[in-house]
């Protein structure tokens, strides 16, 4: 829950605002505000005060016991101009609350954390369970000194600038590993525990079971992505309980998938039971991986029969791959979720022009993988081979990266074994079509005019089709210097089914600092003025160019209503 907490009638107007926005993730605490900041800091996880920093810093100074559970406290001005990360940064999540009310309320988010101040997450906050020095080992990485990743198991991780060797350590494990000094070690969700249990057996039974196959593995509780068992035991009270003490979901699977799976202990009692020969090592093996810990069974104090099995599996790290559109190259114009997944990745991959479009996005450490033009189908591979490596993968295209671009090569290449995540961009038809008015108001299409990879047979009767439909065309890839008849090809075939007067739009680099455009018609366009920076929107039979600006009615019945008969 998110206390807040205000004192003014300018803070009361904005702390509504938020708790509007969040009703369900915040309280109001009203009355004086000294006793309000008192509870709210007892009950809540978070705070936000709209009060000066001072205040608030008198007001929770006495209050303050251990960084690890005091909540994050976020200030916001009278004015809601900043919203200050005041105390509890990282662990108590107040940078990223102050992010969030800044998006809200419209404030600048003020951090001051070190690790947030330089563009690197801290190691507090990827998501991963965290021990040992995290305070020494984050200075470090801020000063540059070399820190050494120690990866046990391939994981997803953001960038980090880590290297080969250090004096520092950052340990990547799921063994049970006292972190050494200046090491953290963080711990990747990557056992899956599979429970095999009669009716009725207690969950001491299970966690016990559970707790020693661990310790006697050599394995780290933190690093428990799930308990996994056959779809007979959803309910089963024991494993139930026993998934939500160790704070991780319970999985569950058919039997007859789990009898499918090839286990080395097979028995006959679950399949008499629930329909296969394995429970725990099949549960376990489901998702795939190496199986650490085959079947053992629970022993019970007053010596009667096991009711509990279980098995661990260490699963694969699931690399990750976006394929992140970028927009038509204004900085503006590259949406917040895009910025995101370059933030995100560890790897990026893509052409040498896009990948200066934002590269000072990018955190420090990200490793670049950048080629030059007509290295397509090889980026396509690179990207897909390093997120099977384990990586998150960031794989960049100029406008949309599935638009005549690298989303279809990569998943092309891609199977099952990787996450993947598409994120839209701004296309550079929808960039034309904002500069030009509105053409696309109807129907439309693009069709490129490039024949490196389509024969020109193919694009012509394309443009046939749209010219016979009377769609409007945007043509992509208009004309290179070796490629100069085909825009004067595709026009003449509109021109058979269109007036020399419908309008035509070229634009070159839209949203860039060299943008241009310029509004003409199908007879007087000049193909000179059209190059590989441009594209081209040809309107169809309604479209009208009023006030200079080119727009295509939305239907025709709009347009009989507005012209004179
Ligand atoms: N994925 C991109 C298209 C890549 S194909 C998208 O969704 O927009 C490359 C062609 O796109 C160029 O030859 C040009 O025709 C067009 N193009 C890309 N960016 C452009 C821009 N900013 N202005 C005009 N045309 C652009």
């Amino acid at each position: 829950m998110i206390g807040l907490i205000s004192a003014t009638a300018a803070g009361a107007v904005a702390r509504d605002r938020l708790a509007a926005a969040w009703p369900d993730r915040t309280r109001v605490y009203e009355g004086s505000v000294a006793d309000a900041v008192r509870t709210a800091f007892g009950e809540c996880e978070r705070l936000v005060c709209f009060l000066a920093t001072g205040a608030v810093v008198r007001l929770v100074a006495p209050l303050l016991a251990d960084k690890r559970t005091d909540p994050g406290v976020v200030c916001v001005d009278e004015a809601g101009r900043f919203a200050v990360a005041l105390l509890g940064g990282h662990g108590g999540g107040a940078n990223e609350l102050a992010r969030e009310v800044g998006a809200v309320l419209g404030a600048e988010p003020v951090v001051t954390t070190a690790t947030d101040a330089a563009g690197l997450p801290g190691l507090d906050t990827l998501g991963l369970p965290v021990e040992g020095d995290v305070a020494a080992v984050s200075r470090a990485l801020l000063d540059g000194v070399p820190v050494a990743l120690a990866a046990e198991v391939a994981w997803p991780l953001p960038p980090l600038p880590l290297a080969a060797e250090g004096a520092y350590t950052v340990r990547l494990t799921d063994r049970l590993v006292e972190p050494a000094e200046r090491e953290v070690v963080l711990r990747p969700p990557s056992l899956v525990i599979g429970v095999g249990a009669s009716r009725g057996a207690p969950a001491e039974e299970v966690l016990g079971l559970v707790e020693a196959a661990l310790r006697d593995a050599g394995l780290a509780a933190a690093s428990v992505a799930a308990l996994a068992t056959v779809d007979a035991k959803a309910d089963e009270p024991g494993v139930v309980a026993a998934a939500g003490r160790l704070g991780v979901p319970l999985v569950t699977h058919p039997a007859g998938e789990l009898a499918r799976i090839a286990v080395p202990n097979p028995s006959d009692a679950p399949l008499a039971a629930v329909g296969t020969p394995s429970v725990a090592e099949a549960a376990a093996l489901a998702g795939g991986g190496e199986l650490l810990v085959p079947k053992r069974r629970s022993e019970r104090a007053d010596g009667g029969p096991a009711r509990v099995t279980c098995a661990v599996v260490r699963r694969p790290g699931r690399g990750r791959l976006a394929v992140v559109g970028l927009g038509p190259g204004a900085r503006d114009l590259l949406t917040p979720r895009a910025a995101a997944e370059l933030r995100r990745a560890s790897v990026l991959v893509g052409l040498d022009q896009y990948v200066d479009q934002i590269r000072d996005l990018l955190r420090p450490g990200t490793r670049v993988i950048e080629s030059g033009l007509g290295a397509e189908e090889e980026r396509a591979r690179t990207a897909v081979e390093e997120a099977r490596r384990g990586h998150a993968v960031a794989l960049v295209g100029s406008g949309d990266a599935g638009v005549y671009a690298m989303a279809s090569p990569a998943l092309a290449e891609a199977s099952d074994d990787i996450d993947v995540v598409g994120v839209p961009g701004v296309t550079a038809a929808l960039a034309a079509g904002a500069v030009l008015g509105a053409p696309l108001g109807h129907d439309h299409v693009s069709i490129s005019l490039s024949d490196l990879h389509t024969p020109w047979e193919v694009i012509e009767r394309r443009v046939r089709a749209a010219a016979e439909a009377d769609i409007v065309v945007t043509f992509y890839n208009p004309r290179s210097r070796g490629r100069d008849w085909q825009l004067p090809e595709a026009l003449a075939v509109l021109a058979g089914h269109r007036e020399p007067s419908t309008p035509v739009g070229v634009v070159r680099n839209a949203s860039r600092a060299d943008e241009s455009s310029r509004l003409t018609t199908l007879s007087e366009l000049d193909p000179a003025t059209v190059d590989m920076m441009t594209v081209v929107t040809v309107g169809n039979t309604a479209t009208r160019e009023i006030a200079g600006r080119m727009v295509t009615p939305r239907g025709y019945r709009w347009q009989h209503r507005e012209e004179p008969k």
